[in-house]
Order: C-alpha cells, then sequence, then structure tokens
C-alpha cells in the first residue's frame, strides 16, 4: 500500500503584478516502508510541495488543486481543518529545520513528548484486560514511554533531559527531540523538512543514522526534503529532483548516483564529494535559480544547461517515463554524454 499518493499537485501564489507558480503539476508516490527524497536548490518548490501534502498552506493566499492527494489510502483531499489536525501527528508527522522555532520554549521537552502520547487517546492507554488506567496512570505511563523515546533517539541521561527546556539543550539534542516527537504517534509517514542543515556535520550525520534506524524499525515512510544529494545517499530508495516547480528526474538512489540523466541532476552530483572519488573535479551549475515570477521559456533549466539545444529555448520537454518507472524531463537526455568528473 502507497502511504503517500499524490497527483498532479499545483500550488500558485498570487503576487503583486502576478502569479508565482510555485508547484507545477507534479506526482509524488512513497510505498509504506520506503524513503523518498524531494531535491533541488532552495526556491524550487520542495518545501511548498510538503506544506501543500500536509495541509498547512492558508488558502487563500495559496491556491493548491490536486487530482489525488491520498495518505495510507485515505482521499484527505476534502477533510476540514480539525479532521485535518487529527491526521496530522497520528498518520503524518513533520520534523522541521528549525528545532528552536518548532519545540515550546516554555514547556520541558519531555512533557512535550508527554502531550503527544496522551493527545491520542485513552485507547492508547489500554492494558491487557482491555480496561483503560485513569488519568494520573496514563500521565505515568506517557512519561515512562518519552523516557524511552528520548533513549531511542540517543539523548543520555533521558530521565534528567526529560525536565530540560530547549534552550538548555545543543541544536543537535534538540533536533533529536523533534525526531522522538515525530516518531512518538508511530505515524505512517514522516516528512522531514532540510532535518539536519542547521547542525554541523558530524552530528548531522549521527542524526541522519537515527532517523533511518527509526525508520527501518518502525517500518514508517519518510519524504525527505533537501537540497544536498550527499545526504540522500545512504537513506533514500528513491529521488525526485524538482526544478522550478517541476519535477525533472525521478529514478531509485543507485541508478541516479550511478548514471544521472537530466543535466541538472548531473551537475548536482558534481558538487557533492563521495568516498570512491579518487580525484575528484568538482562542478559547478552556472547562475542560479531563475526567479520564480519570470521563469525562462521552454525548459525552465536552458539558460543554464550547457546541452541546450533551439527547442531547449521554446518548447517544455514532457516528464517521459522510461522503463522500470524512471523518469526524465529533457528533450536531449539520450544524445548527452557526460565527461567523467
Ligand atoms: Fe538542457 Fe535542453 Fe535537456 Fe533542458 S531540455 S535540460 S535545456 S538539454
Amino acid at each position: 500500500m502507497k502511504a503517500l499518493d499524490v497527483k498532479n499537485l499545483k500550488v500558485i501564489f498570487p503576487v503583486e503584478g502576478g502569479v508565482v507558480r510555485a508547484v507545477e503539476g507534479i506526482d509524488i508516490e512513497i510505498e509504506q516502508g520506503q524513503c523518498a527524497a524531494i531535491v533541488g536548490e532552495s526556491g524550487c518548490g520542495k518545501s511548498v510541495t510538503s506544506l501543500a501534502v500536509m495541509k498547512l498552506l492558508s488558502t487563500p493566499p495559496a491556491v493548491v488543486r490536486v487530482d489525488k492527494l491520498e495518505l495510507g489510502g485515505v482521499d484527505i483531499r476534502d477533510l476540514s481543518d480539525k479532521q485535518m489536525q487529527k491526521v496530522r501527528g497520528k498518520d503524518v508527522a513533520m520534523i522541521f529545520q528549525d528545532a528552536l522555532t518548532a519545540l515550546n520554549p516554555v514547556m520541558s521537552v519531555g512533557k512535550q513528548i508527554d502531550e503527544i502520547f496522551l493527545a491520542h487517546g485513552k485507547e492508547n492507554f489500554l492494558d491487557e484486560s482491555g480496561s483503560c488506567p485513569n488519568k494520573f496512570q496514563r500521565k505515568k505511563e506517557a512519561k515512562r514511554r518519552t523516557i524511552q523515546a528520548l533513549k531511542l533517539v540517543g539523548i543520555s541521561d533521558a530521565e534528567l533531559r526529560y525536565k530540560a527546556y530547549p534552550h538548555q539543550l545543543s541544536g543537535g539534542m534538540r533536533q533529536r527531540v523533534l525526531i522522538a516527537m515525530a516518531f512518538a504517534s508511530n505515524p505512517s509517514l514522516i516528512i522531514a523538512d532540510e532535518p539536519t542543515t542547521a547542525l554541523d556535520v558530524t552530528i548531522q550525520a549521527q542524526v541522519l543514522d537515527i532517523l533511518k534506524d527509526l525508520q527501518k524499525k518502525q517500518n514508517t515512510s519518510l519524504m525527505l526534503i533537501t537540497h544536498d544529494l550527499s545526504i540522500v545517499m545512504n537513506m533514500a530508495d528513491e529521488i525526485y529532483v524538482m526544478y522550478c516547480g517541476k519535477i525533472v528526474e525521478r529514478a531509485k538512489t543507485k541508478d541516479l548516483f550511478h548514471k544521472p540523466l537530466h543535466p541538472y541532476t548531473h551537475g548536482l552530483l558534481g558538487s557533492i564529494a563521495r568516498i570512491d572519488d579518487e580525484c575528484k573535479r568538482f562542478v559547478q551549475i552556472p547562475s542560479s535559480l531563475p526567479s520564480p515570477m519570470h521563469k525562462p521559456s521552454g525548459c525552465y533549466f536552458h539558460p543554464r544547461c550547457a546541452y541546450a539545444t533551439e527547442r531547449c529555448q521554446t518548447e517544455m520537454p514532457p516528464l517521459e517515463t522510461l522503463e522500470g518507472g524512471r523518469c526524465v524531463r529533457c528533450w536531449n537526455y539520450k544524445e548527452i554524454r557526460y565527461d567523467k568528473q
């Protein structure tokens, strides 16, 4: 069963003097227990996509159109805000980039995780005989589960940290708390938006290991949003590469790293270091992402593409599906031969 099934998602923001087409008709499918990464430069529409999937965009001003939006086979397009509040946290949870903003500064981190366990109602605390413990016993059990969750994400002295406020923890620890919160409700899908960007490289690797480990153990599906292809190499089963609001390539992780088809994917790969590269020459993609209000004609990537032909300047290539479900949006992918970098 698919944990997430999105078809033809479009998000538009009206702005003075026009509109910004932030997301232009994308499809995303994530099987239960799988990790899919959405990768692209800042401003390409990845975070807007995740907020649209969580139905967290204010409409208006945003205009969201989608042909299919299913979580675990359930159509959530027409759910009210109140119904969505129940879905969020229970069926789908989010890990944000900035833990300091995501956490309540005046409540201990332990109490914040307790609240998630308690919010799932009395049925979450039924004992073996099927009877429900009283409020005091439920709170005690929630605390026990919270301390266990803190230990699971590698927080030492969990009993002590339970009482700590967010500002008393390091950035890495706060991010671990967010991971514990996301997994607390055992959701079928977790959306992690740049979950380690604010951390230094060593802590980043530790936090990603914890995230991957818990995802595998709990068979949770993960949608990982990132600008950094190097962090998805060992995490994602499948990668969606996004550019200017469109998917330009979709492939299994090993296929994408082994043989990128789209020049933009090739450019992203050219800027990361890999342990198997003996003598790597780093290559930068020239220029930067165009303004979302003034996207180029034809293929949006053509002003930055070394392989652009005349047709690329006037006609948008379709997203072509190849054997095995791999997809690419490029007129010339069959002819392009990349030099070994
Ligand atoms: Fe480059 Fe043309 Fe392919 Fe676009 S369609 S990525 S401009 S070669």
